[in-house]
């Protein structure tokens, strides 16, 4: 940690991953304080596509964000199995279950406590993440009840006045390709970041379930703009 990165002006950390929807998130932070006040962090997990990271910095460098730091979090593959941590896995939704076999158990609740330690040290109170309780996948850790346990969680525990900022949490997907639109943002997104499972940028390989989630919103989206 460079002691430079303590008096920073930055007032708010993005949780980065290089998709829609936290190149959205980046963009509404942007909005509200300036690029020169926002931080984006990104977490390598074991993911499969080290793609993410790189989609990561590309965002961060089209919003100018003014720091955006990639961090590990190695243990990961060492707890949990999932499709998304292991390549041999086959992605998809097991019979009965009630999200595909990509969920990463927790991944939010250790990503923003993370993003929170960043955030203290820089001095910044708002963290912006992507979730959606909307259209998800049936992650638990996407949900509203989840994120303000977890900010008073993180209050407690730094004795910080935390705000997570969830702008997403209500829009579908065409509600979010249409908030990109109206941002003036909506090629850059659609183009340059990336969901896919697979790790295929922009469009994606249009089979997995990220892939499919994003491209029947944007579908909608592009019907009702006409
Ligand atoms: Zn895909």
């Amino acid at each position: 940690m460079r002691r430079t990165e303590k008096k920073s002006g930055i007032k708010a950390v993005v949780v980065l991953s290089g998709g829609q929807d936290s190149a959205l998130c980046a963009a509404l932070a942007v909005r509200r304080h300036g690029a020169e006040s926002v931080a984006a962090v990104t977490f390598r997990y074991g993911q499969r596509h080290a793609a993410e990271v790189r989609h990561a910095r590309i965002v961060a460098a089209h919003f100018g964000l003014a720091l955006h730091k990639t961090v590990s979090l190695p243990f990961y593959k060492d707890i949990t199995a999932n499709a998304l941590l292991d390549p041999s896995m086959k992605i998809g939704r097991p019979k009965g279950a009630s999200c595909p076999n990509t969920v990463v158990e927790g991944r939010n609740a250790f990503f923003l406590l993370a993003a929170g330690v960043y955030a203290k040290t820089l001095g910044a109170t708002e963290i912006y993440t992507g979730v959606s309780q909307a259209d998800y996948s049936g992650y638990p850790d996407c949900r509203a009840a989840f994120v303000r346990a977890q900010e008073r969680m993180m209050r407690l525990a730094m004795e910080w006045p935390f705000k997570i900022v969830t702008p997403l949490m209500d829009l579908t997907k065409a509600q979010e390709w249409a908030l990109a639109g109206k941002l003036g943002e909506f090629d850059f997104i659609r183009k340059k970041t990336l969901t896919c499972y697979n790790g295929i940028p922009g469009d994606g390989c249009g089979k997995c379930p990220a892939c499919r989630l994003r491209a029947r919103g944007l579908r909608e989206y592009l019907r009702t703009r006409g």
